[in-house]
């Protein structure tokens, strides 16, 4: 008989992060481990949250989610990437698709060729070298276990949750009704012991996850862990959320409009739109923003605008004492690119690797608290080389986004670029070079120079090469069935 003994691991909060967390625990460990989630009805969820990128189908694989069941219940929808609108100038737009874009040589990646096809007046849009943008472009889906097609989804947040709930029941782990009066630590130590609920029960573990949102009860409120402002970067602190009937297409991307103060998205799900706008209180006040969001929603309010505050930042610790930090408790980057759902994620296939065997050790803690710190700095920089590379001259906010001082290390991104057509990928990026190459030239970075090796191809060959990757993506898309129609049949 084995005589190790079995953990408990704890995670106070029932959110997206929470049930992540407790789906991939339960899932993973559950011969050692036992997983117990505490949430509160009254309190409830944040409730948004609904748009992904395609690292979440790996997870799924992880949690052995079958597709058609997901979108079926999740209300979900299929996202090829996003439209952002006005965000260099007004009335233009881009889209950061998840596709790949044309090929690459060993040398050179594609956008050394399309510079160089553009030079000789042979090179079409960018985008027109791209699967997944042109099927985005002409409202096309399909995916099937042969297809390379690279997607993420749009999801109903409260669903998500529910769904994942009941995959963590099946794996057996177990969910307490009730509110977190009470976070007790050791006096020795200072490790958290147990969470007292309002009711009286009193709940013990080993490990703590915390996913009570941005409350962050035990990361915050109890350990006092601190938080990295990064506001100055990132200005906008608030959302107005607000649900609508479907207007009358079903696009397969998310629509991301620049306003004066901020942006707006707009996430079409199967059965309602999920709307929202975000800006800055230095530059618009709370019913202003409001107006804004309800004179230019799309379809019928279906639920009242509700305002979300939020700090842009990142917890200084996201692993403290036996305490994890995940979800909205371990840091926030506003949803521009929807990062968060990832995030959490990663955060938690890291906690997997890094499960302590016995007592916790320090070593593993900084390890991941370093990893935690490296990934959200290079979503960061990421998010801001939309906000800081732009034309805009309308308002003050935009005018302080342009001037403002940015990390060194999005500087050396953009110069790179700007210079030479390079990007590079480094450990813990989680957008790719297609990624960095697409906004970088919809934000409005033009190169100065390209690869001389492209310049050994002859003008010929490279037209021929362009005309015949342009006219393969097209008839390729043109068998596509609309998105509309593949998400009626498939779930
Ligand atoms: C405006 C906005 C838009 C977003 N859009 C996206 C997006 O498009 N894509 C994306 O990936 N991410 C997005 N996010 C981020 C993120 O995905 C969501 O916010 C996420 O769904 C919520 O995360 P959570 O589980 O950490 O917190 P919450 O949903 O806030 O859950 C907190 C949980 O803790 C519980 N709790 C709190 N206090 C107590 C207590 N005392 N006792 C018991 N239980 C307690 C609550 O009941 C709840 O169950 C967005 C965030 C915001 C703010």
């Amino acid at each position: 008989m084995s005589n190790i003994k079995r953990k408990k691991i704890v995670i106070a909060g029932g959110g997206t992060s929470g049930w992540l967390a407790a789906a991939a625990l339960s899932k993973q460990l559950s011969s050692i481990c036992e997983v117990v989630l505490v949430e509160s009805d009254d309190i409830g969820t944040i409730g948004v949250g609904e748009a992904t990128i395609p690292t979440v189908r790996v997870f799924h694989k992880l949690l052995g989610i079958s597709e058609k069941e997901f979108v079926r219940e999740t209300d979900a929808t299929f996202k090829l990437g996003i439209n952002f609108e006005n965000w260099r100038v007004k009335d233009e737009s881009y889209f950061h698709s998840f596709g790949k874009t044309g090929k690459d040589s060993y040398l050179a990646g594609f956008q050394h060729f399309w510079l160089y096809g553009r030079e000789q007046g042979l090179a079409q849009l960018y985008g027109d070298y791209c699967f997944e943008f042109q099927c985005a472009a002409h409202d096309k889906f399909a995916t099937s276990d042969k297809s390379k097609i690279n997607y993420a989804y749009h999801l109903d947040a409260g669903k998500y949750a529910r769904y994942l709930r009941k995959l963590s029941e099946q794996n057996k782990a177990k969910r307490i009704e009730g509110k977190i009066d009470s976070v007790n630590l050791d006096s020795a130590s200072g490790n958290i012991t147990s969470l007292t609920l309002e009711s009286g029960e009193t709940v013990e573990g080993d490990l703590f996850i915390d996913c009570t949102g941005f409350r962050a009860l035990l990361i915050e409120e109890t350990l006092k862990t601190g938080y990295e402002d990064w506001s100055h970067w990132l200005p906008c602190d608030r959302a107005w959320a607000v649900q609508t009937t479907l207007a009358d297409k079903l696009p397969p991307y998310t629509r991301s409009i620049a306003h004066e103060n901020g942006w707006q998205w707009r996430i079409p799900l199967q059965k309602r739109a999920g709307n929202g706008l975000v800006f800055s209180t230095k530059f618009m006040d709370e019913d202003t923003a409001k107006e804004k969001l309800m004179r230019s929603v799309e379809g019928e309010m279906t639920t009242e605008p509700r305002l979300i505050k939020f700090v842009t930042g990142r917890r200084k610790k996201v692993w403290n004492k036996n305490c994890v930090a995940l979800g909205l408790s371990s840091g926030f980057i506003e949803p521009l690119e929807s990062t968060s759902i990832h995030l959490f994620m990663t955060g938690i296939i890291r906690l997997l690797r890094l499960l302590p065997s016995n007592d916790i050790s320090l070593a593993n803690v900084n390890e991941y608290n370093q990893q935690t710190a490296a990934e959200i700095e290079r979503v960061r920089d990421f998010i801001i080389l939309h906000y800081h590379v732009n034309e805009r001259d309308d308002s003050e906010f935009w005018r302080y986004l342009r001037k403002m001082d940015i990390p060194d290390s999005l500087q050396h991104r953009i110069d790179l670029f700007a210079q030479s057509a390079n990007v590079f990928e480094s450990e813990y990026d989680v957008f790719q070079i297609d990624s960095w190459v697409q906004v970088l030239l919809g934000q409005g970075v033009m190169p100065q120079h390209y690869h001389p090796s492209v310049k050994t191809m002859p003008v010929a060959e490279l037209e021929r090469f362009l005309t015949s990757y342009k006219q393969g993506v097209a008839a390729a898309v043109n068998k596509m069935p609309r998105h509309r129609d593949f998400v009626s049949q498939y779930s």
